[in-house]
C-alpha cells in the first residue's frame, strides 16, 4: 500500500512524561506505517526546554504560525518540586501559556461521546463545547502580597500623557493584590473565532461573565460581543435558526446542568480552564475531550487538555504497564492531519484522520478499554451482552491498529 503524501509539514511539538511514551506509540503504530508523515519537530520535553532556555517553546509557537498547523503533547509545568527533580535553571512558564500568549485566539474543547458511556447529568444528550478566550485575564496578570499596612493604587498612564488613578483598597494590615488585562482587539477576534466555529458546527452560542459585579472589566466582554454579533453575525445566525445569547455567568451554568447540550458554551480565560475539566469529566474522562486553538489568522494547534499523566509515568518507570488512555492524544494528532488534509487539498489524509477516529471509537464500542472507562461504560456494555476488557495503553493500541488494518 502506498503511504499517503504530504505537502507542507504539520509542527510537531513533543512533551513529557506518561504522554511522551503515548506519543511515540502513537506515531509509531498508528500514523507512520500509512502516512509519509511530514513534521518540523520541537522538543517541549522540560529536560529540552531548559537546555534552550525554553527558546524551543517561542521557536515551535513561530513555526506554528509560519505553517498554520500544529500538533502538541502535553508537557510538564514546572513547580518547585519539578525545579529538584530535573535539576532546573530557572521554572520556566507554562509552554501552554507562552504559545497562547503569541498565537492568541481561542481554545475549542469538546468531549468525545460514545454511547457505552452515558453521562455524569443525565439531561446531556449531546456534546458540550467550551470555547475558552486563551488570552490574558488572571493569565496575564500582576500580583503583590503585602507585608504591611499601604495603600494600593491601579494608574494607567495614556499615550496622550492622560492618567487615570483608583485607589484598589487601603489596607491596615498586610494583604494581597491583583491587576489584570485585556485587549479589545483580543476580544473582539475571541467572539468572531466563537461566531465562525457556531456557524461552522451549526450550534447556537451561550456566553457568561458577572458583568453585574465586573461592571467595567467583564461589561467590556459583554458589550464587545454583542456589538460583533449584532454588526458581523445576527443575519447569518438567523439564517441558519442559531441564538446568541449573555446571561450571568452563575445562570449559565445553573442552564448547562439543565439542558439537553450540543451548544457552543463561550467563556472567559479562567472560567474555560475550570468549566472544560468539568465538563469533560462529568461526560467521562479528561482523556475523553479535544482541544484545538484557532488563532485569528487561522492557526490551530491542536492538544490533548489532559496533562502528563505524571502517576502513571512513575509506575511506566518501575516496569509496570499502565492503561493510560491515549484517545485524546490520538485526536490531536486526527485533528491536525484532518486539517493539514483540507488546507493543502489532499483528501486522502483528511479521510485517514476520519478512518483512524473512527476505528478509535470502534474498539470502544467493543468494549476494549482503558482503565478510566471500564466502571464507567461497564453496565452499558453488559446491558448489550458485551464484556468489558480493560487493556493496557499498548493493547489498546494495537487494537486500534488492527481495526484499522481490518
Ligand atoms: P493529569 O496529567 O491530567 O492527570 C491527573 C489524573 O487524571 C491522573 O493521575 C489520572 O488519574 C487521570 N488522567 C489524566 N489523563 C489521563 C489519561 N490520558 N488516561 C488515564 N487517566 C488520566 O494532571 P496532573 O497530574 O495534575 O498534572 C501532571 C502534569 O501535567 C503536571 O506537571 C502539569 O503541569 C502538566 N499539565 C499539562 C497540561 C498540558 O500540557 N496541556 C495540562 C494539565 C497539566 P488516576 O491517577 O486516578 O489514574
Ligand atoms: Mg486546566
Amino acid at each position: 500500500m502506498d503511504k499517503i503524501r504530504m505537502t507542507t509539514p504539520i509542527v510537531e511539538m513533543d512533551g513529557d512524561e506518561m504522554t511522551r511514551i503515548l506519543w511515540k506509540m502513537i506515531k509509531e503504530e498508528l500514523i507512520l506505517p500509512y502516512v509519509d508523515l511530514k513534521t518540523e519537530y520541537y522538543d517541549l520535553g522540560l529536560v529540552h526546554r531548559d537546555e534552550t532556555n525554553d527558546q524551543v517553546t517561542v521557536d515551535a509557537a513561530m513555526a506554528t504560525k509560519k505553517y498554520g498547523v500544529a500538533v502538541k503533547c502535553a508537557t510538564i509545568t514546572p513547580n518547585a518540586q519539578r525545579m529538584e527533580e530535573y535539576h532546573l535553571h530557572e521554572m520556566w512558564k507554562s509552554p501552554n501559556g507562552t504559545i497562547r500568549a503569541l498565537l492568541d485566539g481561542t481554545v475549542f474543547r469538546t468531549p468525545i461521546v460514545i454511547p457505552t458511556i452515558k453521562p455524569a447529568v443525565r439531561f446531556w444528550e449531546k456534546p458540550i463545547t467550551i470555547a475558552r478566550h486563551a488570552y490574558g485575564d488572571v493569565y496575564k496578570n500582576t500580583e503583590i502580597r503585602t507585608k504591611e499596612a499601604g495603600v494600593c493604587e491601579l494608574v494607567f498612564t495614556g499615550e496622550s500623557g492622560e492618567v487615570i488613578r483608583k485607589t484598589v483598597q487601603k489596607l491596615s494590615e498586610p494583604g494581597v493584590f491583583q491587576g489584570m488585562h485585556n485587549k479589545e482587539s483580543s476580544i473582539r477576534s475571541y467572539a468572531r473565532a466563537v461566531f465562525d466555529f457556531a456557524l461552522s458546527t451549526h450550534q447556537d452560542v451561550w456566553f457568561g461573565a458577572k458583568d453585574t459585579i465586573s461592571k467595567i472589566y467583564d461589561g467590556a466582554f459583554k458589550e464587545i460581543m454583542q456589538q460583533v454579533f449584532d454588526e458581523e453575525y445576527k443575519d447569518r445566525f438567523e439564517a441558519e435558526g442559531l441564538i446568541y445569547f449573555y446571561t450571568l455567568i452563575d445562570d449559565a451554568i445553573a442552564r448547562v446542568m439543565r439542558s439537553k447540550g450540543g451548544f457552543i458554551w463561550a467563556c472567559k480565560n479562567y472560567d474555560g480552564d475550570v468549566m472544560s475539566d468539568m465538563v469533560s469529566t462529568a461526560f467521562g474522562s479528561l482523556a475523553m475531550m479535544t482541544s484545538v486553538l484557532v488563532s485569528p489568522d487561522g492557526v490551530y494547534e491542536f492538544e490533548a487538555s489532559h496533562g502528563t499523566v505524571t502517576k502513571h509515568y512513575y509506575r511506566y518507570l518501575k516496569g509496570e504497564k499502565t492503561s493510560t488512555n491515549p484517545v485524546a492524544t490520538i485526536f490531536a494528532w486526527t485533528g491536525g492531519l484532518k486539517k493539514r488534509g483540507e488546507l493543502d487539498q489532499i483528501p486522502e489524509l483528511t479521510a485517514f484522520g476520519e478512518k483512524l477516529e473512527n476505528a478509535t471509537l470502534a474498539v470502544l464500542e467493543r468494549g476494549i478499554l482503558t482503565g478510566d472507562l471500564v466502571s464507567l461504560a461497564e453496565e452499558e456494555l453488559e446491558g448489550k451482552g458485551i464484556k468489558p476488557v480493560k487493556v493496557d495503553s499498548e493493547g489498546f493500541i494495537k487494537a486500534i491498529k488492527q481495526e484499522m488494518e481490518s
